[in-house]
């Protein structure tokens, strides 16, 4: 990627996307463009097209996707399924038609069968049955993958896929339903201190197990494949080392310096047992993540205080 090259970030302004160009100008790139949603419908094709004939951009990292946690998941599947299908179909037609050099795919970690074995290689993807609550998020997913994959065969793009493993940090959504456990979770603690509450209710058992990378290293993880990899192989970006949510809970409650008392709401769904993704091709191409988790909550929460003043 050269350094003067102009670069399109769609979801700029997201949990990874902004970490994505915080990463592209540490490592000395400036020529970046990319619209809040408000100004940039990407589900709309006609919108897109007249977006790549402006801008003309010569790279391009999709980190524009409906996202969302387990509830969000669970509850607006419909959405899910379609704005991402959409979303990516727009732009990585797009990147085809208006011959970008090259394309960065971001998918992620619930790609991967339900009951895959752990650590999750790349080659478990379409290995057995998706986990449930968030299979129409997956199957859009999966489908961005084979559509950069059958793009390179057929027209000799250049477009690679990443899959990040769950995440966390700057520029997150505290929203108390649809956001990930992280902000969901810094954002209860945070309230229940504040008010005093004896309780914070949290869901499922506490049981499944997580990995949590850091935005900024996600970040720097992405410009550097972008940099050091081309291919059809898909490639996990992840931490290498996972925690259950129970023990997770605890260190965000220390986090955030809540005393009261946590208990499990086990009608909500626990979603995969566990999800620790097999990082050794990432570490074979040369990269490896910083941020220890105790950190990372501390930077996360800052964050989140500074956003839920200003609200
Ligand atoms: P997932 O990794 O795709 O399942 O997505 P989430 O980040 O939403 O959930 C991770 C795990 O945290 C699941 O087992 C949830 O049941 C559990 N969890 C516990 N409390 C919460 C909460 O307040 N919000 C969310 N999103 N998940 C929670």
């Amino acid at each position: 990627m050269e350094k003067d090259a102009k670069i399109f970030i769609a979801g700029r302004y997201g949990l990874v996307g902004s970490a994505i160009e915080r990463a592209l100008r540490r490592a000395g790139y400036a020529k970046i463009v990319g619209l809040p949603h408000a100004e940039l419908e990407l589900t709309v094709q006609a919108e897109v097209e007249t977006y790549f004939k402006i801008e003309k951009p010569q790279y391009v990292f999709l980190a524009a996707a409906k996202v969302g946690g387990i509830y969000a998941n669970n509850t607006y599947p419909a959405e899910f399924i379609y704005s991402n299908l959409e979303i990516q179909n727009n732009i990585i037609h797009a990147c085809y038609q208006f011959h970008v050099k090259k394309l960065m795919f971001l998918g992620s970690a619930c790609i991967y069968p339900k009951f895959s074995q752990q650590p999750i290689s790349e080659d478990e993807l379409l290995n057995g049955k998706l986990e449930p609550t968030n299979e129409p998020y997956a199957i859009a997913k999966i489908a961005g993958i084979t559509m950069c994959q059958s793009y390179n065969r057929q027209y000799g793009t250049n477009f690679i896929s990443v899959m990040p493993t769950n995440l966390y940090g700057l520029n997150d959504n505290y929203h108390p339903e649809n956001s990930h456990v992280i902000p969901g979770l810094i954002r209860r603690f945070h309230e229940a201190k504040t008010r005093n509450l004896s309780e914070v209710v949290v869901w499922g058992t506490g049981a499944p197990k997580r990995e949590f990378l850091f935005s900024e290293d996600l970040g720097d993880a992405c410009v550097f494949v972008m940099q050091h990899y081309s291919g059809n192989e898909i490639i996990n970006i992840g931490c290498g080392s996972e925690i259950s949510i129970k023990e997770l809970i605890e260190l965000i409650k220390k986090t955030v310096g809540y005393e009261g008392e946590i208990r499990f709401d086990d009608s909500k769904p626990d979603g995969m047992p566990r999800r620790l993704l097999d990082v050794s091709k990432l570490h074979a191409l040369g990269w490896q993540h910083k941020t220890r988790l105790e950190d990372g909550l501390n930077i996360a929460y800052q964050d989140f205080l500074k956003k839920y003043k200003a609200a």
